[in-house]
């Protein structure tokens, strides 16, 4: 709000603001509907192994299959399902829609996979105790818990209260493993890495984007890389898209990579084939 203050104080009310204020009401409506007419889907994002070259994780994303607009992106709607209190609903779906799947997966290929699951820091601020829920969905799917990563941003930890704790030491303490996400761009503090029990960090693409072998990024990285394997954690580099990009972060030893380079995010059966 404020930053659409002018330097008077005064609010410009621009027609452009007006219509993106109605876009987002109108959005906002189509959400609930959205909710109740099953409009979304969740797409696979493979991982991949740099030393080995394997694929035995990926990350769940979800779209929106809209009516009129095709795939919605969900940049452009998980904030205000925020702001509204509906993604709680859609958190929870998209977590039993990824246990679903991967029974059918863990029964064609008995291989180790890994899907990590994105959590708005909101659920975590929920009174709900929703990893019970998941825990027991995952116990009746029989799939164990350590064949999912939550993946959480460096704010739900550093700003984390008595309730948001809880949650997250009830996925740890029952094997779910966790990745702090997008890891570089929130806070400098890094004292939380070992208050919590974290399994992986995700070099955001911010950083991967501008890799070369003279850029300072390359410093950054290779000093994140240091430091979460002298702690013990795996590191996942984000928005790979070039060969060059890929050669560096192996050189540096970079577990684990994800990004244009292998695959875009896929429907389910496209994942299957990939497999
Ligand atoms: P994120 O968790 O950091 O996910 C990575 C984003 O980078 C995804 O965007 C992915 O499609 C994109 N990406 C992957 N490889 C490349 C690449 O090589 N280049 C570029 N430029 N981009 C790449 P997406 O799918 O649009 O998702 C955006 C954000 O929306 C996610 O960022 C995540 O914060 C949020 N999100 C997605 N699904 C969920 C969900 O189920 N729940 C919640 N709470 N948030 C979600
Ligand atoms: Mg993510
Ligand atoms: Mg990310
Ligand atoms: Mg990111």
């Amino acid at each position: 709000a404020a930053k659409n203050k002018g330097r008077n104080g005064f609010c410009f009310f621009m027609p452009s603001m007006q219509e993106a204020s109605q876009n987002r009401m109108l959005m906002l409506t189509h959400l609930h509907l959205a909710i109740q007419r099953q409009e979304f889907v969740v797409f696979y994002q493979p991982i991949i192994d740099l030393q080995s070259g394997a694929i035995y994780k990926a990350e769940a994303l979800i779209r929106w299959q809209h009516p009129s607009q095709g795939l919605v992106s969900p940049a452009d709607f998980i904030p205000i399902a925020e702001e509204h209190g509906l993604i709680h609903e859609i958190g929870q779906w998209v977590f039993h829609q990824v246990v679903d799947q991967f029974k059918d997966w863990q029964a064609q290929y008995q291989t180790h996979l890994q899907i990590s699951v994105n959590v708005s820091p909101l659920q975590f601020q929920g009174l709900d105790n929703f990893v019970e829920e998941w825990l027991l969905y995952l116990q009746t799917a029989g799939i164990a818990p350590d064949n999912i990563i939550i993946e959480i941003t460096e704010g739900v930890l550093l700003e984390a209260n008595t309730k948001a704790m809880e949650k997250l030491f009830a996925f740890a303490d029952n094997d779910m493993q966790i990745a702090i996400d997008d890891f570089g761009t929130g806070y400098s503090s890094l004292s939380y890495l070992t208050k919590f029990d974290i399994h992986f960090l995700k070099i955001d693409k911010s950083f991967v984007n501008n890799l070369t072998p003279e850029s300072n990024d390359l410093t950054l990285i290779k000093a994140i890389i240091i430091l979460a394997h002298q702690l013990g954690l795996k590191v996942i580099a984000e928005g790979v898209e070039t060969e060059l990009q890929r050669d560096l972060l192996q050189q540096m030893g970079c577990d684990f990579a994800q990004g244009y380079l292998y695959s875009k995010p896929l429907s389910a059966a496209e994942f299957t084939h990939f497999l």
